[in-house]
């Protein structure tokens, strides 16, 4: 049996205090555990303060972007023995376990292009200047410098390679050093991926600290250069946002929460296009990824009710045809949620879904060893029941919201959920997306829009690709990350430098040669 340490300091360091004991989902067999106590957090501050961030600072834009890029080799070199892994502690299939460690090793690869043509400089100008006076001459430039501080990541366990990556890249490349913990249930992936972080050499002394269990009392030590970037559930994140500490010193935190994302399909669709093809596809793979543990997979589908009838019979039979089981089977389709802690709360879920609509597939519990839940599709008897866009059951499950085929309705029942990660949108006439477009856009951080022309364009309305923000507004957290530069802007401060523009033009400006005299 594993027990995991935690990185800190420059070295491993076993946790003190009551193992807490990690499983085989897909057996329901211990296979290691974490020790939540034992780590000084305010050394844990002060090493990343004092030896990692003068360390990243020291480099320039382009030689940290070097650094991700060789992390992104790292996980990529040993990609097989990380699926395995995934698999043992995590429940993923290879498909849902080459998603999430892809998607770490494709975002470091995303930030290390990005930063590879950033100036040598230590600091970004921030758009172009501007003139302030009555002549060119009084000028300002805003700039971006990576602030002195700490960036403390906290991680949901569902994707501990892919959210724990996406975070660094960022913090990194921004100059920042990153103190990470890995949601507890699969922490395993993370400790490797740690262990072969810091065995890599990529990073400077400092600039990497890993914890493996729980982080009560380090939000204490953090002061008003940090930054806490957090994943997770709307309640824990609601406690993070509420710490008084944080609010005290102004710290600034980001929050990605739980979401009700919704599919939405036009009333202009029909069974043989290829848009229908594509909603039933992506509506099935968001159900079954992972399981259902996707923070942007689909939960509410609302569908025309002329339409109710052809995407029962297309959603059924490929949930009915997903093979449920061990991942270790090489036709298993979809694994176990993650914990019996998720079992118990996902077959909760259904039930008190089940009391407001009908069981379309699935809903009934699989019997052990192991955390297995069936694809369950629902069907509303009333699309303004509270719980329906409320309650996320972060599982295998979705429930159809048959409606009139108006965008107006679509627009109000989408955002019942008040704020989400994703919603996807499927239609070809122009005039019916736009307008529900517009109405959903201010509730959501991302909308995805499939059409004829997208078939075969594109990954899923799942994937967070790096170049587009994820994150959302209300309920979803609030927060943002990712979207090409606008991923660095938590690490950085924005600071307008006013003066006189030979000057301030030269040293901070884009256009540092061609400044006024
Ligand atoms: P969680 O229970 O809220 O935990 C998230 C992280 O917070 C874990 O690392 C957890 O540690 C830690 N934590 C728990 N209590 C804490 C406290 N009082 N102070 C500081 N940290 C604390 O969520 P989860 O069960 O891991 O993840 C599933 C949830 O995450 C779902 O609701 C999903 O929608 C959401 N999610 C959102 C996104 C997004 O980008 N918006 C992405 C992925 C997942 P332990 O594991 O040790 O308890």
């Amino acid at each position: 049996m594993t027990s995991l340490q935690n990185y800190v300091g420059g070295r491993w360091l076993a946790g003190d205090g009551e193992p807490v004991a990690l499983f085989d989902p897909s057996t329901g067999v211990a296979i290691g555990d974490v020790r939540p106590k034992g780590v000084d957090f305010a050394a844990v501050m002060k090493h990343a303060r004092d030896v990692g961030g003068p360390a990243l600072r020291g480099m320039t834009f382009p030689e940290r972007a070097a650094a991700l890029k060789a992390l992104s080799k790292v996980l990529h070199t040993h990609r097989d023995e990380l699926i395995e892994i995934s698999g043992r502690n995590g429940g993923n299939t290879r498909g849902d376990a080459k998603f999430d460690l892809d998607g770490a090793s494709g975002t470091l690869a995303y930030y290390a292009h990005l930063g590879s043509s950033l100036p040598e400089t230590p600091w970004l100008p921030d758009g172009d200047g501007v003139q302030l006076g009555r002549t060119a001459r009084f000028w300002a430039q805003h700039v971006l410098t990576p602030r002195p501080g700490v960036a403390v990541h906290i991680n949901a366990f569902n994707f501990p390679a892919w959210g724990m990556g996406e975070k660094m890249a960022c913090a990194l490349l921004a100059g920042v050093p990153v103190v990470t913990k890995a949601g507890t249930a699969s922490a395993m992936l993370a400790h490797r991926i740690a262990q072969l972080t810091v065995e890599s050499g990529a990073l400077p002394e400092g600039a990497f600290q890993f914890l493996a269990g729980s982080v009560t009392g380090l939000l204490d030590f953090c002061g008003p250069q940090d930054t806490v970037g957090f994943t997770g559930s709307a309640r824990t994140g609601n406690l993070i946002r509420g710490n008084a500490h944080l609010l005290a010193n102004n710290v600034r935190v980001n929050v990605e929460a739980d979401s009700i994302n919704s599919a939405v399909l036009g009333p202009d669709v029909e069974v043989d296009e290829d848009t229908f093809t594509q909603f039933v596809t992506n509506v099935h793979v968001d159900m079954t990824q992972k399981a259902g543990q996707k923070c942007t997979a689909v939960r509410r589908i609302l569908v025309p009710a002329a339409l109710l009838d052809d995407v029962k019979e297309a959603l059924v039979e490929r949930l009915e045809a997903t093979k449920v089981g061990n991942v270790m089977d090489d036709a298993v389709r979809m694994g176990p949620v993650a914990s019996a802690a998720q079992h118990e709360d996902v077959l909760s879920g259904i039930a008190q879904l089940q009391a407001v609509a009908d069981t379309i597939t699935g809903g009934a519990k699989i019997e052990g060893p192991g955390y297995f839940v069936q694809p369950t599709l629902l069907q509303a008897r009333d699309n303004h029941a509270d719980v329906l866009h409320d309650l996320e059951v972060f599982g295998p499950c979705a429930t159809l919201l048959p409606y009139d085929g108006d965008a107006v309705t679509a627009v109000d029942l989408v955002n019942r959920a008040g704020g989400c990660l994703v919603s996807s949108v499927y239609s070809d006439d122009k005039r019916w997306v736009t307008e529900l477009v517009g109405g959903i856009a201010p509730w959501h951080g991302r909308v995805w829009v499939g059409s004829e022309k997208t078939m075969g364009q594109a990954l899923g309305p799942g994937a967070c690709l790096p170049a587009a923000i994820h994150g959302g507004p209300g309920r979803a957290g609030g927060g943002e990350e990712l979207g090409g530069m606008r991923g660095l802007m938590p690490y950085l401060q924005r600071t307008a430098v006013q003066g006189d523009r030979s000057v301030v033009g030269r040293a901070f400006g884009a256009d540092a040669e061609s400044s006024a005299s």
